[in-house]
């Protein structure tokens, strides 16, 4: 009878290890975002919200700052933004000119 209660405790822990294992690589994961983000190597898009990666993003230089993008949507609606606002449009970085 007991060799039950045995198999039944092995499994109980087994599922604990596993679900414990599960929880810790997403706090690791969690934290190497954050390590990223404050390197600057993450940044975040202004407009949606999403994090990118600063070399490979599209970016746009707003006075002393400069601000990265996932796409050209969001650095579009960035700049109508700041001509809504009525402030100057920066020169976008990447040299494209689509209009
Ligand atoms: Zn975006």
């Amino acid at each position: 009878m007991w060799k039950w209660i045995v198999a039944l405790l092995a499994v109980a822990l087994l599922y604990k290890l596993l679900t414990a294992d599960k929880t810790r690589k997403a706090g690791d994961e969690g934290k190497a975002k954050e390590r990223r983000i404050a390197s600057g190597e993450l940044v975040k898009d202004p407009v949606c919200g999403v994090y990118v990666e600063a070399a490979s993003s599209i970016s746009v230089r707003d006075g002393d700052r400069v601000q990265y993008f996932c796409g050209h949507d969001c650095r579009d609606r960035f700049l109508k933004k700041l001509e809504a606002e009525g402030r100057p449009i920066p020169r976008a970085d990447d040299g494209e000119n689509d209009e």
